[in-house]
């Protein structure tokens, strides 16, 4: 076939198309896109003879693909219907309105991140959350980076390097994507002493590890998975106790870390932050994302000294937390401190929500749906917190030919609605929608639903 025929890339530069193009996506890409699309109309004019040259139109609408393409954005909102309020591959706590605010406030321009207002002379951005968490927590001081598993990597680095740090059997967890506590306390470069057994430690295990110089004792919570039978663990008090009359720093992991009880809404008592300062914990490290339900942080508190070691240590430079962090987890924060955390932070009211709320929410869907039933189902707390256990729920239930391919087709929606299937029917459950989000999920769940069955009846 002639190629010649083609036209070239100033040729369709010079066209309306190309201008609006160039308007939207700059030159530069727009320029790379014709390339391209001319590139392939040669491929594909060099190895079929007979068809037909591209018109310009054409090789301009490809262009305008690819650009589309391009500059899609990878990272999008999705609408949880999953019923896993903590869902780490869905970004895990929403946000507050506040929070919200807060961030794009300091966003927006400037801030006094790490300036002194009164004196005009630099100030330090530790300051921002330090004393919110100390009044929350009981701590003597505070300490925000990057996320937890920083945390617990910085707060080994600054103590525990090169020394003994003695951790139970029963606890050495790997969180989820490839976190795993042994490995973290190895990278410090600590020297990791196992105590116990996977079900049982006793204090004379601990007590027996102490007789040799150790810096540290480390307690780090079960998070995602429950140990059940035979198995015995020490108060934590008790192990904090042994360690400080050896003169042993005690640190404990939380995790999750709440500062509110979980079991007031039906669930199993998720230790809380406050609980572990007073059971003598010298350190505690807990996540920003999940039951705090703030932005992505670690947070470690703790004892005066320590912290100011903590905080000197270069590492603490490399995972600092960022102003739109601090931000948001500060305005996370002053909602604890105004009691008025349940009403305002999203994963406390998907938790609280009432199974008669959620029924009448199931059931308006299926209303305007004029599809599925309203069933009773399980939603769970998910982030590593509360294994095994489940919040009662009612969902909307589709009973569909195929449901993995009906999943697939909610995930290619805009925006993606993320469902659950149990028993060959896709469930949808409202705990995990944001109440503001009701009203598009009817509308795609519908469209989808209707597409779907007249092909599938065909
Ligand atoms: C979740 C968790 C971590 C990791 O926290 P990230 O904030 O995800 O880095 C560490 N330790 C425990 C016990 C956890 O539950």
């Amino acid at each position: 076939m002639n190629l010649h025929g083609l036209p070239s890339v100033e040729q369709l530069l010079q066209t309306k198309y190309a201008a609006e193009l160039i308007a939207s996506y700059g030159r530069p890409l727009t320029l790379q896109s014709i390339r391209s699309s001319l590139e392939s109309a040669r491929a594909v004019g060099i190895k079929a003879r007979e068809s037909k040259l591209p018109d310009r139109e054409t090789l301009l609408s490809q262009a305008a693909a690819l650009l589309q393409s391009w500059t899609a954005p990878t990272l999008l909102p999705v609408i949880n219907a999953s019923g896993v309020i903590l869902h780490t591959n869905l970004g895990r706590a929403p946000l507050s309105t506040t929070a919200i605010q807060s961030m794009l406030a300091v966003a927006h321009g400037y801030s006094n991140l790490e300036f002194d207002l009164e004196t005009g002379k630099r100030g330090s951005r530790l300051i921002h959350a330090e004393s919110l968490l100390r009044q929350l927590t009981g701590a003597e001081a505070a300490l925000v980076v990057n996320n937890n598993a920083a945390a617990v990597l910085l707060v080994l680095c600054a103590l525990a390097s090169k020394k003994r740090v003695i951790i139970s059997r029963t606890q050495l967890v790997e969180i989820g994507g490839g976190f795993r506590i042994p490995d973290v306390m190895r990278q410090s470069g600590a020297k990791l002493v196992e105590v116990g057994t996977t079900n049982r430690v006793h204090l004379s295990d601990y007590k027996e590890a102490l007789t040799e110089p150790t810096a540290l004792v480390i307690h780090v919570h079960h998070s995602n998975f429950k140990i059940t039978g035979f198995t015995e663990e020490p108060e934590l008090s008790e192990i904090a106790d042994l360690a400080h009359k050896s003169g042993v720093i005690f640190a404990d992991d939380l995790g999750s870390g709440t500062l509110i009880a979980t079991e007031k809404f039906g669930l199993a008592h998720e230790p809380t932050v406050q609980e572990s300062i007073k059971a003598g914990a010298d350190l505690v490290c807990f996540s920003g994302d999940k039951l705090l339900g703030g932005p992505q942080a670690g947070i470690i508190i703790g004892k005066a000294n320590l912290m100011e070691r903590i905080k000197k240590h270069s590492l603490a430079r490399a995972v600092r937390a960022d102003k739109l962090c601090l931000a948001a987890l500060t305005a996370t924060l002053r909602h604890y401190l105004k009691d008025e955390a349940v009403r305002e932070i999203p994963i406390w009211r998907m938790i609280s929500a009432t199974t008669k709320q959620l029924k009448a929410r199931a059931e308006l869907w299926a209303a305007s749906m004029g599809q599925g039933d309203v069933m009773a189902s399980e939603s769970t707390v998910g982030g590593g917190s509360l294994p095994g256990e489940s919040l009662s729920t009612w969902v909307l239930s589709l009973d569909v030919n195929d449901p993995d391919s009906f999943l697939r087709k909610l995930r290619m929606l805009h925006p993606p609605i993320i469902a659950r299937t149990e028993n060959d029917c896709v469930l949808l459950d409202p705990r995990t929608v944001l109440p503001e989000q009701d009203e598009t999920l009817i509308a795609n769940l519908a469209s989808v639903f209707r597409s779907y069955q007249l092909k599938n009846n065909a």
